[in-house]
């Protein structure tokens, strides 16, 4: 049997204790394995609907001639981004793969290997960790992975499932220039793109929010592709020795079969609230901390493989790592939430923690301080513009160099600045744009680690952008 995603969500949060730890005390967490065939993703007769809807759309939009270059797909990206605000290190689990075992009972993955469950035709990614957390505050987007024409489009269902149940699921289906279709299920209510059915969308385009409608028991995508308009016509995105579906990769870059990481690391005063589906969760993250006090420290992981290490630091302002800790683990699971009582200490000034796993780190900044706080609530204090996603940060984090590019910027001169979690800049540099895409490259290797806001000024427009430095 395997876990869907929304089970790992929901059940996670489930079984975690809540209890005061004694120090450093480790809390695991072992998924739970509950989805079948009985419950799949989405039922028949949905995608009998569905399918129908697509094949009179297709006429009607005089797209029938789609599908000569079936044997040559288009290259997919990843069809999930971090949205504004959201500065964890990352955000998802991939919990199904598409079943490659056709005969009913029995199942496998692309790699010959557990991770799905009977007659999956698609991609679950589960939202992670606070999935609840993340579809109210639309942290997490669904993204077009390719360029296409939108065929059918679905919204305005309940978003908030914790059982299945037939329900009609908010979802999008695109056709793409090679006649393959990608359907992305389970969005979040009222979430969908403003754009109708056969308007075009660009590859990386909003479509939505991750969301919990349809048959789903917590927020996760259903991502599904296919040469044809018909379920039997499902392909599996990801090459490997047991997809019996098709011989080459779909995707653009193909993930490894697992990503062990660090999703995030949180320092607070109280422990996380992980309430059940579909109450949302409480993070509790506080950047602000009393010297000397008992702060709760919890990391996230995702495919937690046994024998890896999580090194977590705590590290003053000049880097030096004033507490530190391994853990070295014991299992294998898709996630992991381990917490720590950790006693803090009594010197003031600013912190940083830091929590590394398979060469990912994930930092996050904090106050020791007796006096009012300078950091507003929230994990960083810094708060980004509503247009973050105009500008493209890579790699972020980052350990030294920092590309920036941005389109649609007006032709001038502009001010690079990044400002550290007090709000005290610590960069400037001049960009001049003339073409319609601006870049940049900036050296952040001399500043400590942390998160600083990228700004972007001048001629009437200001741009902002969460990066985070981290020493890998
Ligand atoms: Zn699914």
């Amino acid at each position: 049997m395997k876990i869907a995603a929304t089970t790992i969500c929901a059940a996670l949060c489930c079984a975690i204790s809540m209890s005061i730890h004694a120090q450093p005390t480790l809390i695991s967490q072992q998924s739970p394995i509950l989805n079948d065939a009985s419950h799949p993703c989405i039922s028949d007769a949905m995608y009998q609907i569905i399918e129908q809807r697509c094949s009179t759309n297709v006429h009607a939009l005089g797209l029938d001639h789609l599908g000569s270059q079936r044997n040559n797909p288009v290259a997919l990206n990843w069809p999930l981004r971090m949205a504004n605000g959201l500065s964890d290190n990352s955000y998802y689990i991939i919990s199904a793969y598409v079943d490659q075992d056709q005969s009913s009972g029995s199942y496998k993955d692309w790699n010959c290997g557990a991770n799905t469950y009977d007659t999956h035709r698609g991609t679950d990614i589960c939202t992670y960790p606070y999935p609840f957390y993340k579809m109210d505050n639309n942290q997490v987007e669904v993204v077009a992975a390719a360029a296409g024409i939108i065929i059918d489009k679905h919204d305005g269902e309940f978003d908030k499932n914790c059982v299945h149940s037939n329900a009609q699921a908010n979802y999008i289906v695109i056709e793409h220039a090679d006649g393959t279709f990608a359907n992305y299920f389970h969005m979040k209510k009222n979430s969908l793109t403003s754009k109708n059915i056969g308007e075009s969308v660009a590859v990386g385009e909003y479509l939505g929010v991750v969301g919990s409608s349809g048959d789903a028991n917590g927020p996760h995508l259903h991502f599904e592709v296919r040469t044809a308009n018909s379920a039997s016509a499902y392909k599996d995105p990801f090459a490997g020795g047991c997809n019996s579906l098709n011989t080459t990769s779909w995707w653009a870059t193909q993930k490894p079969y697992t990503e062990p990481a660090v999703l995030k690391a949180q320092i607070g005063n109280v422990d996380p609230v992980l309430a059940s589906c579909p109450n949302t969760e409480t993070p509790n993250e506080s950047p602000c901390l009393q010297p000397g006090s008992d702060a709760r420290i919890y990391v996230f992981l995702r495919d937690e493989t046994q024998g890896m290490v999580v090194n977590i630091k705590i590290k003053d302002s000049t880097g030096h790592a004033v507490l530190s800790w391994p853990l070295t683990s014991a299992q294998t699971q898709l996630a992991s939430i381990y917490g720590w009582q950790q006693h803090l200490p009594t010197q003031q000034g600013s912190y940083t923690l830091e929590a590394s796993y398979n060469n990912t780190t994930s930092v996050s900044s904090f106050e020791i301080t007796t006096a009012q706080c300078r950091i507003a609530s929230g994990s960083t204090g810094i708060e980004e513009a509503d247009n973050a996603n105009a500008i493209n940060v890579y790699p972020n984090p980052t350990s030294g160099r920092i590309n920036i590019s941005s389109t649609g910027l007006a032709a001038g001169t502009y001010n690079v600045m990044l400002h550290d979690m007090l709000g005290q800049e610590v960069m400037q540099d001049d960009m001049i744009v003339s073409g319609a895409t601006a870049e940049k490259t900036m050296s952040v290797s001399g500043l400590m680690d942390g998160i600083y806001l990228l700004s972007i000024r001048g001629n009437g427009t200001t741009l902002t952008r969460k990066i985070q430095k981290a020493t890998f």
